[in-house]
């Protein structure tokens, strides 16, 4: 027996009842049974070839089950099943009047008609889109793209989330923004851009960084959350807040010329920690800053992204759903692996031992910020400011500057005080410097000379010390003249 739920504007048409209770082993039959029951509701569940209506959102023990296969959904005994005709812009108020039935303007028809003249969306899929709540995570490579094309698609909301601003360097991938934008916040030339493309949907602007602490409480009123994201830490809490949401996660990444993309946490399917449990050690997969992207690849996977969205949305073809695909821009090839839910997951598995969101900083193994600036007492140790750096050069200090950047990067730029032995090439040149000698390392933002500093300090060296911001820092505070890239 499985009680379900009537909303208000249904109410008139089931005898004035909130609820009523029923048998049946799936909801499709519990439906059937309401139905029977109450004929006069069939026409507003039911479209004309008996199908449930696309507004209609059902929900079991309060999990919508939008994108399982609605009615085939099993019950057990004491289900509650809540009846949800979606309304635009707002949660199904129990109390509030019913919504006029969505609909398209003559504009809006106009627009859309490429969509509306094939069966596969027709009016009832642009509606759906229209309806449709999605969560665009950063606004940047993949999200540019992304957001683009889910606006000119009809996406009726879209949510962003980003803090960044815009910078010369992302121009060359991030389409969405223009040179006119530098300096500009992201958030705000993205939402001009694709308001532009398409004024009928709505953007919500979230100004933060995704946290633990805001993540479950934005992201709770979007339907489908996309992953544009391009670190570890916010890779796993976007995971982990869509598989405790219900919410299917869109994923895409991207590195020098390969990508992947894939929906993880749709019900019943594989999550990002079934995948990837534990996280890389820090600095062991060099970001998109630190490695360089091809400029054109985060438009392709962001269009897988954007392709799978959409048919999520539209309930049509076959989702990208445990299964991940790989793409080789130079050997322009695509291939495809197959994913499975794990069991034993922390997060998604039969018993879970995540149940709330964790510190993913942590969980990455990235120190806080606070101690990683903190300087260390006597000086020598720690980081040291670029200014700093300039005033042992122009003092004539004795110290070795050393840059552990690859050749090509030198060729960009380079301090001209400073001897070249790339990261990688370290372990077997480290004999080309002496231990005596005070030791300043850099790199291009100052991950990489970071960790020339840990491995300088394991082979005996005293005197070593991190460049803070590496050469950008140089360029923004020494010398303007130095290119950043
Ligand atoms: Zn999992």
């Amino acid at each position: 027996m499985a009680k379900i739920l009537i909303p208000t504007p249904l109410r008139q048409f089931a005898d004035k009842k909130d609820s009523v209770q029923l048998q049946g082993a799936t909801v499709g039959e519990v439906l059937k049974s309401l139905t029977g029951q109450y004929s006069e509701l069939r026409r507003h569940l039911y479209n004309d070839e008996g199908k449930l209506r696309s507004f209609v959102n059902v929900y079991v023990n309060d999990e919508d089950i939008r994108y399982l296969n609605k009615e085939a959904t099993p019950l057990t005994d004491g289900d509650t099943v809540s009846i949800v005709p979606s309304i635009a812009g707002g949660s199904a108020g129990v109390a509030s009047p019913p919504a006029p039935p969505l609909t398209l303007s003559k504009d809006e028809i106009l627009r859309y008609s490429r969509h509306l003249i094939m069966p596969e969306v027709g009016m009832d899929g642009q509606l759906k889109l229209k309806s449709a709540k999605v969560a665009l995570i950063g606004t940047g490579g993949l999200g540019a793209p992304l957001g683009m094309y889910l606006a000119a698609a009809g996406i009726g909301r879209i949510g962003l989330v980003d803090f960044d601003v815009v910078d010369f360097t992302n121009l060359q991938r991030q389409v969405i923004h223009g040179t006119k934008d530098v300096g500009k916040k992201k958030l705000d030339s993205a939402a001009e851009t694709m308001l532009d493309i398409n004024p009928y949907v709505e953007i919500d602007r979230h100004e933060t960084a995704l946290t633990s602490e805001n993540a479950l409480g934005i992201l709770k009123d979007y339907d489908i959350v996309v992953d544009g994201t391009d670190n570890f830490p916010t890779r796993y809490l976007v995971n982990d807040a869509c598989v405790l949401l219900g919410k299917p996660n869109v994923y895409g990444s991207i590195f020098r010329f390969e990508g992947q993309a894939t929906i993880f946490a749709y019900p019943g399917g594989p999550c990002y920690r079934c995948l990837y449990p534990e996280p890389p050690p820090p600095g062991l997969v060099p970001s998109c800053a630190e490695g360089g992207v091809l400029g054109i690849l985060p438009g392709t996977i962001g269009l897988i992204q954007a392709t799978e969205t959409v048919k999520l949305v539209l309930g049509i073809g076959e989702p990208l759903i445990g299964r991940l695909v790989l793409y080789d821009a130079l050997a322009m090839r695509f291939r495809e692996l197959k994913l499975r839910r794990n069991p034993e997951c922390p997060v998604c598995g039969d018993h879970p031992t995540i149940t709330k969101l964790i510190d993913y900083q942590e969980f990455c193994g990235i120190p806080n910020q606070q101690h990683q600036e903190a300087p260390m007492a006597g000086g020598i140790d720690g980081d040291i400011d670029p200014v700093e750096v300039k005033a042992k050069i122009d003092r004539g200090d004795r110290f070795v500057l050393l840059d552990v950047r690859e050749p090509h990067e030198y060729q960009i730029c380079n301090i001209p005080q400073a001897k070249l032995i790339p990261l990688g090439d370290l372990p077997k040149r480290v004999n080309e410097l002496d231990s005596a000698d005070e030791i300043v390392a850099h790199c291009k933002s100052g991950m990489r000379s970071a960790k020339a500093v840990d491995f300088l300090k394991q082979a005996g060296f005293k005197k070593v010390r991190n460049m803070k911001g590496g050469i950008l820092a140089w360029s923004d505070k020494v010398d303007p003249s130095v290119p950043k890239y």
